[in-house]
């Protein structure tokens, strides 16, 4: 597994509807963010990279611009308040979710990959001493009893090219573990590693 790191920053202020610190809420206040987005293939392209450092800046750089002096609101705050902000601020973002580091990394993680891209992971520095971290953990469940056929043993090669023709199972850019029971039952994970293994529960 090859893995690539794309740094990004931006001056971003919000302010958060629920939080434990008095600091960071009821009020709006700024962080320097730093975005590290993270990039993963099992395989390199014909040019030996992941994807070219140029290609992401390409692709994603008016996006990840698009937060630098943004004011981050909550669509849970009172209406006549987001109207006023909405009327003296050019670069207002009114999410649905509460903005936290956490929260934004996973809006982040989500645009990015809709633009195509094998991000792995995207980490967001809110302070200097603090970092929040969204990736996704891709757990696909399959039924084998649709492709086994009655007195039939079916063996790893099979079963490895029948999930490999599942369109929901990424296995181009990474390793999936085949985990059978009896070869009745089957759980495919993909969490990087590099094996694949039938067994018998
Ligand atoms: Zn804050």
């Amino acid at each position: 597994m090859y893995t690539i790191r794309k740094q990004f920053k931006f001056e971003l202020a919000h302010q958060l509807d629920e939080a434990y610190s008095k600091c960071c809420k009821n009020t709006i206040h700024g962080h320097s963010y730093i975005c590290e987005v993270f990039f993963s293939a099992e395989k390199l392209d014909d040019t030996g990279m992941v994807i070219d450092f140029g290609k992401i800046k390409n692709v994603i750089g008016s996006y990840m611009d698009s937060w630098d002096h943004a004011l981050v609101i909550p669509d849970t705050m009172r209406g006549y308040y987001l109207e006023s902000l909405r009327e003296n601020n050019e670069n207002l973002k009114i999410v649905p979710y509460n903005p936290t580091a956490e929260n934004m990394a996973e809006d982040i993680y989500k645009s990015i990959k809709a633009m195509n891209l094998p991000v792995s992971k995207v980490r967001l520095h809110e302070t200097t001493t603090g970092w929040a971290e969204y990736t996704e953990k891709k757990i696909t469940k399959i039924d084998v009893r649709q492709w086994q056929k009655p007195k039939r043993t079916r063996g790893l090669s099979f079963f490895k090219r029948k999930l490999q023709q599942q369109k929901n199972l990424q296995t181009n850019d990474t390793s999936v573990i085949v985990r059978a029971a009896g070869s009745m039952a089957c759980t495919a994970i993909d969490n990087n590693e590099d094996e694949m293994d039938i067994y018998d529960d």
